[in-house]
């Protein structure tokens, strides 16, 4: 059973989910009032209309910005460079400063480095406020791809065949997609202080039903949302239909 602490918000189209998305994730930052919040964002399909509406609710907003996840081996001028994605969708048309923008280096000739950098800049200035995530097919969060536990953290990881051949599509699949990548651990996911999951489509509802009816599972990374305090799914009919909840 879904544990009761989650709570599930049922849209009825895709811009109605980027609305209530947006809504939740303002609710989230308004409440915090004595620091500049820490928050990460998912690219993807799911999240487009997430950013439209933050785009058409929001007019100003001021929060530092930790990458979840990024391809590993791309110049700083590759249009596929997921903090450049984020960038277009959000952190430019909000003007967040450079400095508030903590992302992978997805050059970065030693990875093992990036990888400590990123884990001592979240374990000193951490945890995330608020953690705007989407699931994957296999139940991935971020690049957290099965096998990931709970006690994950900041990694480099190797994307499993089924994100390859999704993310190949972000691209019309004029490039491959890297194969390796910088993730947040789920370590870092859950101890942000809340999370918004947004899913839509059949093609989650199968995985939406075992990450949160299911048994918690480093298989189905995403099932250790179970056991947050606070998470919020925003997901349409599809996504939801074969919940019980
Ligand atoms: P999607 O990706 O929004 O394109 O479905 C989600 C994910 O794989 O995390």
């Amino acid at each position: 059973m879904a544990r009761q602490d989650t709570t599930f918000i049922q849209t009825e189209s895709f811009p109605e989910l980027g609305e209530k998305a947006a809504e939740c994730f303002l609710e989230a930052y308004h409440s915090i009032s004595d620091k500049r919040p820490v928050v990460t964002f998912p690219t993807g399909n799911t999240p487009t209309s997430f950013y439209e509406a933050m785009r058409e609710k929001a007019d100003k907003l001021d929060f530092i910005y930790l990458q979840l996840d990024e391809y590993i081996g791309l110049q700083p001028n590759s249009n596929r460079l997921f903090s450049r994605w984020i960038s277009r969708e959000i952190l430019d048309p909000f003007e967040i400063p450079h400095e508030q923008r903590v992302t992978f280096r997805s050059d970065e000739l030693f990875p093992e480095d990036e990888v400590a950098r990123m884990q001592k800049w979240h374990d000193e200035y951490g945890p995330l406020d608020i953690a705007v995530v989407g699931i994957g097919v296999n139940g991935h969060i971020g690049f957290n791809e099965p096998p990931s536990d709970d006690k994950t953290h900041v990694r480099v990881v190797n994307l499993a065949p089924e994100t390859l051949d999704l993310n190949d599509t972000y691209w019309k699949n004029e490039q491959k997609t890297p194969e390796k990548a910088y993730t947040l651990g789920m370590a870092e996911i859950l101890k942000a202080k809340k999370i918004i999951l947004l899913a839509y489509g059949i093609s989650k509802a199968s995985i939406l039903k075992q990450a949160f009816e299911g048994e918690l599972t480093p298989h189905i990374p995403a099932s250790y949302l179970q056991n947050h305090p606070d998470v919020t799914i925003i997901a349409d009919q599809d996504a939801l239909s074969e919940l019980k909840t």
